[in-house]
Parts: structure tokens; sequence; C-alpha cells
């Protein structure tokens, strides 16, 4: 038995505070692993305001993870202590029909991450009184020490800093990927991003990284269509709604774009973002939506007059152990940033100062980093 402290989730709109949880040992097939960076991803913050339930409080957040191996189970095979690992959102059940044809992003386990437990069914992690934890994304990455399955754990190289794989564990894949595999982007075509944080800046490296000649970058914040240039956005539209329809089909002398990425809000962004789309083109959807929200209007006869694709992507819609160590052999080329997506570090108990950023928009990541 092991401690560890951890920010914990226990009240919606309530801030998460540090306790001390006691970890079981790993079971067969898990992991113990050290924490050493962690990003303060949107969803997240979802669940701590209620817009992103999951099945029990008191919860461990945290997703976006790296760290370090400390302790194996009986069974495990392929990853050793001493491993560098990123952890991922979604297990690899490894059996599923999803998982055999290599598609880990669909795995079958996925609708369990929002319950609790370990990928077997059971708790590692207790509080004081010795009430259950549970663990966000089977992860629970906002502490020192967390236990997961081998499902969840990808070996990298040593050579990799920390603070910067654990974007690759959520951020990177999620937006380079929808460019990449979801939209499949093709050299010369034209693109939107709405809504340039985390996940909308790794949409705007991914269309240039296949070739994009436009990328309109839109955003209500400017200091974020700044960072968008320095992505490889070719313009920057600050404007919502109508408006920023009508400046995307000025920009594509009235045509509108090939593919239209919906980085942000949903609900609110998702027409026009629709509108501002070529005919025949794609809108993909990368955001979470709150689930208090049940439907969004798009006129049936629209989208089928323009032919138009909407599609949603988790994960990048690829493997995440497959396209984990393809977007690192990516950074070591030059041909993807890492270190500019990083505003800010954190300690673990400045965590609610970082989402307090986040939602202020100061941030394009924030990650909690680990000094031991
Ligand atoms: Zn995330
Ligand atoms: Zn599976």
């Amino acid at each position: 038995m092991m401690e560890s402290r951890a920010a914990v989730f226990r009240e919606i709109g309530a801030a998460v505070a540090i306790e001390r949880v006691t970890l079981d040992p790993p079971g067969p097939t898990e992991v113990r692993v050290r924490i050493a960076a962690v990003g303060l991803c949107r969803t997240d913050y979802h669940v701590m305001r209620g817009e992103r339930r999951v099945a029990m409080q008191p919860m461990v957040l945290g997703h976006e993870a790296a760290g370090v191996v400390e302790h194996i189970g009986d069974a495990v095979s392929g990853i050793n202590a001493g491993d560098h690992v990123i952890l991922t959102f979604i297990p690899a059940c490894g059996t599923c029909h999803w998982c055999r044809q290599g598609l880990h992003h669909l795995c079958a386990e996925g609708p369990r991450i929002t319950q609790g437990p370990q990928l077997d069914g059971t708790y590692r992690r207790r509080d004081r009184d010795g009430h259950a934890v549970g663990a966000f994304c089977m992860i629970g990455a906002f502490a020192e020490r967390t236990i997961v399955d081998q499902a969840s754990a990808i070996v990298i190289d040593k050579d990799i800093p920390f603070d910067l794989a654990s974007l690759v564990a959520c951020g990177v894949p999620a937006g380079v990927g929808a460019a990449r595999h979801r939209a499949r982007v093709q050299p010369g075509e034209s693109v939107l991003v709405v809504g340039c944080g985390g996940d909308g800046m790794n949409v705007v490296q991914g269309a240039r990284l296949c070739g994009a000649s436009q990328i309109i970058a839109a955003d209500i914040a400017p200091a974020k269509l700044d960072w968008a240039r320095e992505f490889g956005a070719t313009h920057g539209v600050n404007a919502q709604g109508e408006a920023l329809t009508r400046a995307v089909l000025e920009l594509t002398s009235g045509i509108g774009v090939n593919h239209a990425f919906v980085c942000i809000d949903p609900p609110a962004t998702l027409l026009p973002a629709f509108r501002a789309t070529a005919k025949g083109g794609n809108v993909v959807v990368t955001a979470l939506t709150p689930d208090t929200v049940t439907e969004i209007k798009i006129p049936p006869l629209e989208l089928f007059v323009t032919q138009k694709a909407i599609m949603g992507a988790v994960y990048g819609f690829a493997s995440p152990r497959l396209q984990i160590p393809e977007l690192l052999g990516l950074y070591r080329k030059g041909a993807i940033k890492l270190r500019e997506l990083i505003t800010r570090r954190y300690r673990l108990d400045e965590i609610n100062q970082g989402y307090a950023d986040l939602d202020a928009g100061k941030n394009l990541r924030g990650v909690v980093v680990f000094d031991d």
C-alpha cells in the first residue's frame, strides 16, 4: 500500500482539494506510475462544472499524462519498471471488435471511462474514510501516483521531456489526428478551425502538416489568433455566429472551406461552421458538448442539397497506440510543435488556478509538473 497526494473531485462546481489517498498494489495486469506531468485539458473542467457527468464522486480527474513506471503486476507484458509512459484516456482492451481491427480509439471499453473503477471493475484508491475513489478515464492523473491497466499505458523513448510528452496523450493526437485521419486534409485545400485552444491549435498544425494552403483560425481571443499564426494559420478571424460565416466566405471567394473543425462549444459554433464549409466539404466536431444539450439544429434540407458531411473525431480518429509514437517522431523531426503549446506550468496544489486561467482564455495549455 502506498499514499499519494491527489486532486479529488467531490462536488460539482466546487474547487478540487488536494487530499492524501491510499493506493492498493497494482493488479496482475496493472502498473503503478509516478506522474511527471499532466495537462489541464478542458474535458476535466467540463466534469468539474457538471457539464460532463461522471458516475461517481469522489474521483481523481486528469487524463493527459506522462510518467515513470514504478511497479508492475505479475501478468504485465511489454512494460517494465523504469519505463517512461504516456497514459491513454481510452484503454485498448485488445480483444473487442474494434481493437481487433487496430481501431483502439473506438474500443468497446471507451464508454466506461467516466464510471470510476479500473478496467477490471474494481478500485485501487481509497480516501481517508476508506471510501472508494474513482479514476477518471481509468487514469486519475491529477496525483503524484496512479495505477492503470497496461491497456492504458504506452511506453515511449526516454529522450522526450515529460511535460511535452503529456500533451501527446490527448490534445496533440486529438487535433493533429482530426486533420490527418478524420478530414484527411489534402495539399492545397482550405481549412477553418473554430476555437484555437489546445485542440484547435493542434488542428491548425495538423492542417499545415497535411499541406493545406489556406488555414483560417477563428477565435474571439485576439491572442489566440496571434498564436495560431505561429502554428501555421494563414488568416485569423475574430468573429462568431453569422459574422464568422460571412468572414470565411469572403476569404474563400464565396465558396467556403473544404474542411471546418468545430473545436469549441459545438451547440453555438456548428451551424456557422457548417455554413462556412464548401459544398461537399467536411465539418469535424472535436469538442465536447455538455450532456444537457441533446440536439443541434442543422436544417436537413440544407444538409442534403449541400452534400456536406458532419463527423465526430475522438482521439484524432486513429489508434493512440499507432499515433502517439508517430507524433513523437514528427516532433523529433521538427514537423510539429510541442513546447510552444505550453503557456504555463503549475504545481499540483495550483490546479484550481490553472483551470481559472484556462477559463479566462490565458492558456493554450497549462501543465501540472511534479519535481520529485
Ligand atoms: Zn483531454
Ligand atoms: Zn477494445
